[in-house]
């Protein structure tokens, strides 16, 4: 069982009340709150060792643990709104050093590393609006953080995985991969202001952000919209020094992945010509038919590959 397969296994006990719209499956939950807006909430922990080291200076720490939120919330075409931060600290149980421990007391976290982690917080916070309003402190064997994180759409603004249809463009709002090794995925920008003026200008048919690869998040839309993609190898946008295997099966870029009809894609495409813009690129197309993920090289050859993008376990 992968963590996928897991998640699907939880779907039918969800429980859900008349107030949800939609539940597990999309990058965040929407829920009813009033006449005009839903209001979203959304999720992620960062685990020292799996998703920072010990020795990733605090503050970006901090900053991706709330910003991880913000890209899901802007995913869905949102603005993000209210926090609250829960922290497992090690105290007392240490069984490895860390160079951010106390010398002389190495079973603790130096304080100034859990401040420096909220100094990160409080910065992404403020520029990006969000109060934080509450959570939880506790003791664990390793630094851990998981914040949750509440937003609201406009009910006609909302953009959910599921929306994709035969003939939709694609596109990415920058390059990808490699962000491990260049601590992108430390230091990102979450893409509200980008996900913003797509819904107010262009209205997506489906959208999501990058977390786990290219490849494997586009596999979520083509499941939640039951369709196939064709991705054009020579159009993807690589970061420096990236394969585009790395692009496809790397990680954490969090840029935003989205299509639009075509007559949209064609009318984005004129904007980002005439206003020499090149914050979003066109990397393929949505299929009917067969409901898988092709890859094609410059002569028009396709070849079929794995929706798959990083996984847990
Ligand atoms: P993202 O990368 O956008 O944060 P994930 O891949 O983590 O999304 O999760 C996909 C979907 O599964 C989301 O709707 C998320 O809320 C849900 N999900 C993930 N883990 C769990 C869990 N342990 N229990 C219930 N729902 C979960
Ligand atoms: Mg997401």
């Amino acid at each position: 069982m992968n963590e996928f397969s897991f998640i699907d296994s939880i779907k039918p006990f969800q429980n859900l009340s008349c107030r949800v719209i939609k539940g597990i499956g999309d990058d965040a939950a929407v829920l009813e709150l009033d006449a005009k807006r839903y209001q979203l909430l959304t999720t992620d922990m960062l685990v020292e060792g799996v998703h920072f080291l010990s020795n990733t200076p605090a503050k970006l720490v901090g900053h991706k643990a709330l910003a991880c939120n913000i890209s899901d919330i802007a995913a869905m075409g949102g603005i993000p709104t209210f926090a609250v931060v829960s922290i497992g600290i090690p105290t007392g149980t240490g069984h490895i050093e860390f160079s951010h421990r106390v010398k002389g007391q190495e079973n603790s976290m130096c304080p100034d590393y859990v401040s420096g982690i909220y100094k990160g917080i409080f910065a992404c916070a403020k520029r990006f609006g969000v109060s934080i309003v509450g959570g939880d402190t506790v003791k664990a064997d390793k630094l851990v953080i998981n914040i949750a994180l509440l937003g609201e759409v406009e009910k006609k603004n909302l953009v959910l995985r599921s929306g994709a249809k035969p003939g939709d463009h694609l596109f990415v709002s920058g390059p990808l991969g490699g962000t491990l090794k260049s601590g992108k995925h430390l230091n990102f920008t979450p893409r509200v202001k980008e996900a913003r003026f797509l819904i107010e200008q262009f209205k997506p048919s489906a959208m999501m952000d990058i977390s786990d690869g290219l490849a494997g998040d586009l596999g979520h839309i083509l499941n939640a919209s039951r369709v196939g993609a064709e991705i054009d190898e020579q159009r993807l946008p690589l970061n420096k020094g990236v394969s585009v295997d790395e692009a496809l099966h790397g990680g954490e870029d969090f840029e935003l992945l989205f299509s639009l009809s075509s007559p949209k894609s064609a009318k984005l495409v004129e904007y980002l010509r005439s206003h020499r813009c090149g914050h979003f690129v066109e990397i393929g197309r949505i299929i009917a038919l067969p409901k898988k993920l092709y890859l094609c090289d410059g002569s028009g050859r396709r070849r079929e590959i794995e929706p798959k993008g990083y996984t847990h376990f």
